[in-house]
């Protein structure tokens, strides 16, 4: 309701994560952020604003991103991580929705986000892989499953995993018992630096039968 977001916006004030300026309760991004946070040119398939893919074979087949990790972005994001301050999910989901939708891609059917380990998540109070992959699957009209993949523990935990899960869980991953036969699924994470915890989570997306898998990201990182 209009008046709760009013009532909220006086006591916590809602601010640019781009810049830290002062904004209106509505928006998510001041004008001057959001005019020079879009990364236009990347590689569709690597997700890298220097192509990557001569560098080995990558589980994924695609993928869409919304920023460079750099500047306004990369503060953005150490909002959404560290200071409560989430605009930056939503924004990121919107314009990626409109990227898979304008560019060609292959329709995606389901949203798993990268998973976080639970602990870190339980002291954050969100994944905010999910909270973008929320929003995201909510302006594609799709589902989102957080109960594909898991993070393990990885001294805990990795005992009960097969030894295949062991193999492909590289990383702390693994998959539960859910199938996802011949499903293009959109594999969802926050920054994308290597590629490497998009390649092991879609590999074990593979493994699940997904048929295709589509990696977006809210940030890729600039060539080093
Ligand atoms: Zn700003
Ligand atoms: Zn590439």
């Amino acid at each position: 309701m209009a008046w709760t977001r009013s009532l909220l916006n006086f006591f916590y004030p809602n601010r640019c994560p781009g810049c830290g300026c002062f904004l209106p309760a509505q928006a998510l991004l001041c004008a001057d952020c959001e005019a020079g946070i879009l990364l236009h040119d990347y590689c569709s398939c690597c997700g890298k604003p220097v192509c990557q893919c001569g560098r080995g074979t990558l589980a994924y087949d695609r993928a869409v991103v919304c920023s460079a990790y750099a500047g306004a972005a990369a503060r953005a994001i150490l909002c959404l991580k560290d200071a409560g301050n989430t605009n930056f999910a939503p924004f990121a989901a919107a314009v990626l929705a409109r990227r898979l939708r304008e560019g060609a891609y292959p329709a995606p059917e389901l949203v798993v986000p990268v998973p976080m380990h639970p602990d870190k998540q339980r002291r954050r109070g969100y994944n905010q892989a999910a909270l973008i992959g929320k929003a995201l699957a909510a302006h594609l009209g799709i589902p989102m499953r957080e109960d594909v993949l898991y993070k393990a523990d990885t001294g805990r935990e990795q005992h009960r995993l097969s030894a295949r899960e062991r193999q492909l869980g590289d990383g702390g991953f693994s998959a539960g018992s859910v199938r996802l036969d011949g499903q293009c699924v959109l594999l969802c994470d926050d920054v994308l630096t290597t590629g490497s915890t998009m390649h092991r989570c879609a590999a074990l997306l593979k493994e699940c039968g997904a048929s295709a898998v589509i990696a977006a990201a809210a940030c890729t990182t600039p060539r080093k």
